[in-house]
């Protein structure tokens, strides 16, 4: 099923790696029934076992999904630790085409490896894989998250909360007050975690710019909240207090961030910075970034804390404390002249006790 690798790994691949991050344990994984080929990073567990998601993706070579699990491990240590989780940072990755390739039988493979690491590494869903691909994962190990038995579902809810609470936090540290009545918030992509937070957004009072290149969702989102439709591509440059990405990667770059109009940067996308050189950027013009990884941690805090028996207002709280997670970033950034996205590394260094 999946295409022999173009470039082999050659032996000293993993510590060469340019994402390598004195990982504790790397794990080349294969089943010759089901095809399955996968690496599992497990890059940090002093908090507690790795926890990250599964990634599902047709790789064009070993060397680049290994690239990806060393960074995406490390990414989830960073996570972890500043959503205040007891849960260190890892990450698997499938090397397969989603649409083409995946079975029940290479989910079962995929669970009885992560089964052998006993426990360090717990595995959910992530790019490709579905909550019915980790119920064939968890028929072959219990260390697992995001499924019917262990979940509350969809972590998208929780993502839009805390993205919520922390546009109110940001709002509090530049405009001195968190009321969002009256305030306009341009949210660009308006899926799962988008159209969640334009309904908090409405409620409290926010008027909402709107854009997606689906355009259904930004009917829908015209007709549901009063929003006024942007074109995507404009999303980040029109007149608003706040810009709240939420489709992304990449958004705020070169290009972008000189023709940002809001004050806050706040929203769910991955890795919204193309480069560090590009958080700076933002500090230079005054435009206060929340990090996302602090601000889009609610779905992480959900998986986490779902296991059976759990309430839901745990999980509640625990994600509305973004909001003050990201207050203390944004003063200490202040007080140290750093931007916010240093602030965030340098806390999670610190509760690793680096
Ligand atoms: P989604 O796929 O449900 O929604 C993304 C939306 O963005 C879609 O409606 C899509 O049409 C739109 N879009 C794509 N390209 C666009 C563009 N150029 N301009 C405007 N809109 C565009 O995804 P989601 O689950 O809502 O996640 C949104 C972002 O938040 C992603 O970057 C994701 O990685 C991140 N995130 C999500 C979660 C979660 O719990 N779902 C958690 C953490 C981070």
């Amino acid at each position: 099923m999946n295409a022999p690798f173009a470039t082999p790994i050659s032996r000293s691949a993993v510590f060469d790696d340019v994402e390598f991050s004195d990982h504790e344990n790397v794990v080349f994984v294969s089943d010759r029934k089901t095809g399955l080929k996968a690496v599992i990073a497990i890059h940090d567990t002093t908090l507690g076992p790795s926890l990250g998601g599964c990634r599902i993706w047709p790789y064009a070579n070993a060397a680049e999904a290994l690239t990806d699990a060393l960074r995406l491990s490390r990414g989830m240590t960073y996570k972890n630790a500043l959503a205040g989780l007891d849960l260190g940072g890892g990450k698997a990755v499938i090397i397969a085409d989603p649409r083409k390739d995946k079975t029940p039988e290479l989910m079962e493979a995929f669970g009885a490896h992560v089964e052998r690491l006993s426990g360090n590494y717990i595995t959910a869903e992530d790019v490709g894989v579905s909550t019915e691909d980790m119920e064939a994962v968890a028929r072959k190990t219990a260390h697992v998250r995001g499924t019917t038995a262990t979940g509350l579902g969809d972590p998208s809810p929780y993502t839009s909360l805390g993205v919520f609470e922390g546009i109110k936090a940001a709002s509090r540290h530049v405009f001195g007050t968190a009321d969002l009545t009256g305030r306009t918030v341009s949210v660009q992509g308006l899926g799962h975690v988008g159209f969640g937070l334009c309904e908090l957004l409405h409620a409290a009072g926010a008027k909402l710019l709107v854009s997606d290149i689906h355009v259904p969702a930004v009917l829908k989102a015209m007709e549901a909240f009063g929003a006024t439709a942007v074109d995507p591509a404009e999303a980040h440059m029109v007149p608003a207090d706040i810009f709240a990405p939420c489709a992304l990667g990449g958004i705020l770059n070169e290009r972008t961030v000189p023709q940002i109009s809001a004050r806050v940067v706040a929203g769910a996308a991955n890795n919204q910075l193309l480069t560090a050189h590009d958080g700076i950027a933002l500090k230079d013009r005054s435009i206060l970034y929340a990090p996302d990884y602090a601000i889009n941690a609610g779905g992480v805090i959900s998986i986490a804390l779902a296991t059976p028996g759990c309430q839901a207002d745990r999980v509640r709280e625990k994600t509305v404390a973004i909001g003050e997670t990201l207050s203390r970033i944004f003063e200490r950034a202040d007080r140290e002249r750093k931007t916010p996205e240093q602030i965030a590394d340098t806390m999670a260094e610190e509760r690793l006790g680096r």
